[in-house]
């Protein structure tokens, strides 16, 4: 049977990234990927936080635009404006394609077509089966050590990470890229817009705007499932909306429909067992209140590649270094995120009175974004004050 130090399946940020790195530091890594070319049906807004191309080594040539402005639209429409960062756009072809290719400069293999199936135990070793999409043929590989990162969808109820709620906490979206005839409004390239909002259907809509070279990418989601004509009709609505500021004096010449499964809910409880690791997505490593999970995964694969390099001659200990790092690193800064955004959306108001906050009080965003910088005295005495006046208005 074919055999590998480190199997990893899905290569998104995540799986892209752990292959990078533990390729780099020498670990021999094999990828399965289902899709045929990698990111190319990664149905995503793509907006990437500060410094993330700097932080994962990737080059500029990915970002289409710079978003120095965050525009927040409450329940009621209104806009609050953050300017920090730059955030960043581009597309999931180039992201995840460019990280897989820099993973296969440094020794990874990444093998496309291939559909992970099921995860068994042959005596003492772990061994993968999937599907050769392009042979038509199910293979097995041996592996000491491997990190599971198929994204939203991931289901991996016979393996050591059985969980009984895999399907809990995914939200339904659909995306619009529009293409224009002409550019539109200047400030569109400028800014990321996340909207909030209660639909037509009487559900909350987490809502987003943002700009690449050639279209604007429009989308929506809401948790659960939604019949696709409702949740186009809602789609419409805010694309009416944003067309109206953005761009009334263009045509579209080309519309594009996509949609997928985004995850909203908690991190996953457990992240590791004997020498198999989750990570990205798989794992629940999503912002609650803004659906980012690109770093999150990211980084996820470089803890996994950073846990198995510490620990190489003892791959379990590995896996539960990278668990405790995960946890350390995410899981109680997304719970809390998570919590936030029930709170929110109890009482939708709450959305403007948040947003204005953060709007009007100087540097709290970046206190909040900064989470590797330590906070100092002046910043937990500004968090501790403004999360006051918060509850104190929303309550
Ligand atoms: C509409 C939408 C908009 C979003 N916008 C943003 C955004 O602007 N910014 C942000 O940070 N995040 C955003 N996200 C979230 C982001 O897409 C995910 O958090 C991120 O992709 C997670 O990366 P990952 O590597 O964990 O998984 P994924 O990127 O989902 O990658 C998983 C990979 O595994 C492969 N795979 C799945 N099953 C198998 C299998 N059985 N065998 C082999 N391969 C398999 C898939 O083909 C895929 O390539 C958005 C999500 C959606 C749905």
């Amino acid at each position: 049977m074919e055999t590998a130090e480190l199997v990893i399946v899905g290569c998104g940020p995540a799986g892209a990234t752990a292959a990078r790195e533990a390729a780099r530091a020498g670990i021999h890594s094999l990828v399965l990927e289902k899709d045929a070319i990698v990111g190319e049906k990664r149905v995503c807004a793509a907006g990437l936080r500060p410094g993330f191309c700097n932080e994962f080594e990737l080059p500029r040539e990915i970002v289409h635009f710079d978003t120095p402005r965050l525009a927040l639209f409450d329940a009621s429409g209104e806009e609050h404006v953050l300017t920090f960062g730059p955030g960043h756009t581009s597309t999931r072809e180039e992201l995840d394609g460019t990280i897989a290719r820099l993973a296969r400069e440094e020794g990874a293999e990444i093998r496309t077509h291939a559909l992970f199936r099921e995860l068994t135990r042959d005596g003492g070793r772990l061994v993968l089966e999937y599907a050769d999409l392009h042979e038509g043929a199910r293979k097995r590989i041996a592996a000491r050590a491997i990190f599971f990162a198929q994204g939203a969808t991931a289901v991996l109820d016979r393996s050591p990470l059985r969980y009984a709620q895999w399907r809990d906490g995914l939200m339904t979206t659909l995306q619009y890229r529009i293409y224009l005839d002409r550019p539109a409004i200047p400030v569109t390239y400028e800014t990321l817009e996340m909207h909030y909002y209660v639909g037509r259907s009487g559900r909350q809509i987490v809502g987003w705007m943002f700009p690449k070279k050639d279209h604007l990418a429009i989308g929506l989601g809401v948790i659960g499932k939604m019949e696709g004509t409702a949740l186009r009709t809602e789609l419409d609505a805010l694309t009416e909306r944003i067309a109206a500021r953005l761009y009334p004096h263009c045509g579209v010449t080309r519309q594009k429909v996509e949609g997928h499964l985004l995850y909203m809910g908690a991190p996953r409880p457990v992240l590791s067992a004997d020498a198999v690791m989750l990570g990205g997505t798989a794992a629940g490593l999503v912002d609650a209140t803004n659906g980012e999970g690109i770093y999150e995964a990211a980084m996820s694969g470089r803890l996994a590649a950073e846990a198995l390099l510490a620990h190489r001659d003892d791959p379990p200990r590995a896996a539960r270094r990278y668990a405790n790092g995960v946890k350390r690193r995410f899981v109680g800064k997304l719970r809390r995120r998570l919590k936030l955004m029930h709170f929110l959306e109890r009482e939708p108001q709450r959305f403007g009175i948040l947003f204005e906050q953060l709007a009007t009080t100087p540097g709290l965003p970046q206190i909040l974004h900064g989470e590797t910088r330590p906070r100092t005295l002046r910043d937990r005495a500004i968090l501790y004050a403004q999360m006051l006046k918060f509850l104190y208005k929303a309550a």
